[in-house]
């Protein structure tokens, strides 16, 4: 029967793609691609030439119908992003989840992965880590997601384009104060790949510092809470409360 296979391929270096999905990408009946554009040149690179079809996040619904289709007829179908692996951040849902519930094979290809790679070398905690992807847009909005997870032990790990990564630091320095321990990874695998970590404040003087600063692609990695005061900020205090409660006693 047909199989749909989730192929990851490179976050910058082109020598990421694994043997195995160049393999697959170059026998599949069909490649389905978040931008066939940007996808047709990689295969291009790859010197492989299948037929393409888009399918990214306004349209997948709509795709979907022809993927299955094609896994129908007993055909390979290949699911690529623009970068790294499939569904993390990244179009695919609709079409994993439908493929499986028809009941057919589908199959990861696994290789880069950018949240993966940063946490890899970033030197915090990865026993428990929580992905958070890209917060809102909206300051508002995304000081309420840092909110909720401010008492959060797990390392945190979110996606950030660069034009808002200031931003996003600066609402990380008010909501889990300055001194929370923060690692950045900047263009991970291309020429330019650097590594900014400290507390939230110095990561963000840094990053105002330097001309490249601004630019290029960003996974941002925050130390979990600990017990230690600064992170508990204006949570219950339970000390008050017991001496509030103990005061009401007879
Ligand atoms: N599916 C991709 C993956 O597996 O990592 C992620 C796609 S998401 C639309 C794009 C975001 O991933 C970027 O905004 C950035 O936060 C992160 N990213 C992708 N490539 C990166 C790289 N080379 N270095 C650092 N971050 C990267």
């Amino acid at each position: 029967g047909g199989v749909l296979s989730i192929v990851a391929t490179p976050i910058g270096n082109l020598d990421d793609l694994s043997e195995r999905a160049r393999q697959v990408l170059a026998s599949a009946d069909l490649v389905a691609a978040e931008d066939t554009r940007h996808s047709g040149r990689l295969l291009q690179h790859l010197g492989i030439s299948r037929p393409m079809m888009a399918l990214h996040d306004h349209n997948e619904r709509g795709r979907v119908e022809r993927v299955l289709e094609v896994l129908g007829q007993g055909q390979k179908v290949a699911l690529i992003s623009d970068a790294g692996t499939p569904l993390i951040s990244d179009p695919g849902y609709v079409v994993v989840r439908e493929a499986r519930a028809a009941g057919y094979r589908v199959t990861p290809i696994p290789g880069p992965c950018a949240l993966i790679a940063g946490l890899s070398a970033a030197g915090l905690p990865t026993d428990r880590f929580l992905f958070a992807g890209f917060l809102p847009a909206k300051r508002s909005g995304r000081q309420a997601a840092l909110e909720q997870l401010r008492k959060e032990p797990a390392t945190l790990v979110f996606y950030e384009s660069p034009h808002r990564i200031s931003d996003l630091m600066q609402d990380m320095v008010e909501v889990f104060g300055a001194g929370r321990e923060c690692v950045l990874g900047r263009e991970l695998t291309k020429t330019f790949e650097t590594f900014y970590s400290g507390s939230a404040e110095t990561v963000l003087g840094e990053l105002q510092a330097d001309p490249h600063g601004a630019k290029g692609e960003f996974v941002v990695m925050v130390r979990g809470a600990d017990a230690s005061p600064e992170d508990a900020g204006s949570s219950v205090d339970t000390d008050k409360l017991l001496e509030l409660l103990i005061a009401e006693l007879p």
